[in-house]
């Protein structure tokens, strides 16, 4: 079985086809991350013109690389939600034209299945496992109990992680600071975390008092900010220039992300242990998004792990943002499990609907 996925989400327009045992026979991404820098954030319409003007080009560039002919194929898999409308209907239109024109089958993916499975095209890793999707636009904690059998335990109520450690980098101005030029707001954060004393400003942990594995971001950035503006009176500095303080301002912000993430995962884990759903001696923990790729937050997380007797493992980083491997690879999964092929297309256009749920609600008390 050899399977072409397509992505195109978000800001990433993506491909890449793989086969059954997990090779990636080809792929191609084209980043949109530099135009978007330069607006200050994705503007929906600019981002579905790009899809459009590169979606054709980076199929075809992962179906040369792979030396495959398109009758080859399996099936072709292609992320339908959750996403920005406009980027997923250029995926999904093109991706229906190819299903047509080459009668092939259409698997229709869910984006964050394909974020979970990934690990399974990395690691021998079987079901039941828990896992932490931390990135700039998701935040989530799930019990994988299947391909498409899928237990939310948590997610953010606000924003994302790493679109907080944007923010607050964007407030420090980290852009102009000397050594961070080019990075993302959370590998800034980090970098400049180093630097500084974590515990300088006394910033308390968000929603320490609610027992369930829910995150909320909000409240850090709001706390940093009011920080931050009392630092600019006190150095008298301006607006949009660099603190003197900012490397224990953002010490102090990574600290409190991990302490908040880790502890929703510690009772992620503790759940699903006390009521059997996790092997209470070969558990696994996956972490994956951007913000998996930050050193800190993943020590912090290896010791949760260590405590509770779990195995952590993060896919390699590329494959922890938004790729095609792990579209292809999901629609790889759904086929050998059986699942979710749509031979009857004509007359489908972009309905998220029809896809298997993904998830059922658990509160942890
Ligand atoms: P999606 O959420 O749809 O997967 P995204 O573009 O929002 O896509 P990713 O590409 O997975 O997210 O990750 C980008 C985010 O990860 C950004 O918010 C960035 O600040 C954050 N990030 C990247 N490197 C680090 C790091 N070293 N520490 C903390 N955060 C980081
Ligand atoms: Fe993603």
């Amino acid at each position: 079985k050899i399977v072409l996925g397509i992505e195109t989400s978000c800001d990433d327009t993506a491909a890449a086809v793989v086969d059954e045992t997990g090779n990636v026979l080809g792929e191609a991404i084209h980043s949109q991350t530099e135009v978007h820098l330069k607006t200050g954030g994705i503007i929906p319409p600019v981002a579905q013109q790009l899809h459009r003007e590169n979606i054709h080009r980076i199929v075809q560039e992962a179906l040369s690389a792979s030396r495959l002919s398109p009758s080859e194929l399996s099936a072709i898999a292609t992320t339908i939600k959750p996403g920005l409308a406009l980027s997923l209907g250029v995926g999904l239109s093109f991706s229906l034209q190819l299903v047509n024109q080459l009668k092939k089958p259409f698997i229709p993916i869910h984006h964050m299945e394909a974020h979970a499975l990934t690990i399974r095209l990395t690691h021998q890793v079987e079901f039941p496992f828990l896992v932490l999707l931390i990135s700039g636009g998701h935040c989530l904690l799930a019990l994988v109990q299947g391909v498409s059998d899928f237990l939310l335990l948590g997610k953010s109520l606000d924003i994302a992680p790493g679109d907080m450690l944007d923010k607050v980098a964007r407030r420090l101005s980290l852009i102009k600071h000397p050594e961070c030029s080019g990075m993302s707001g959370g590998k800034a954060i980090e970098h400049l975390a180093k630097q500084g004393d974590r515990f300088h400003f006394d910033i308390s942990p968000p929603m320490h008092r609610v027992k369930n594995c829910d995150f909320s971001f909000t409240g850090l950035q709001n706390i940093t900010d009011k920080i931050i503006m009392q630092k600019e009176k006190e150095e008298g500095v301006e607006k949009g220039q660099v603190l003197s303080s900012a490397a224990d301002i953002a010490a102090a912000v990574q600290h409190m992300t991990a302490c908040h993430i880790a502890k929703r995962t510690h009772r992620a884990i503790l759940f699903c242990k006390q009521r059997d759903l996790l092997s209470q001696s070969n558990a696994v923990l996956v972490v994956s998004g951007g913000v998996a790729s930050n050193l800190y937050i993943r020590r912090v997380l290896g010791i949760v792990a260590a405590a509770t007797q779990c195995a952590l493992l993060c896919p390699p980083p590329r494959l922890c943002t938004d790729n095609g491997v792990m579209i292809a690879w999901n629609g790889i999964e759904r086929l050998r499990a059986g699942l979710g092929i749509l031979h009857h297309i004509e007359g489908i256009r972009y309905e998220p609907k029809y896809v298997v749920p993904f998830i059922n609600f658990v509160k942890v008390t």
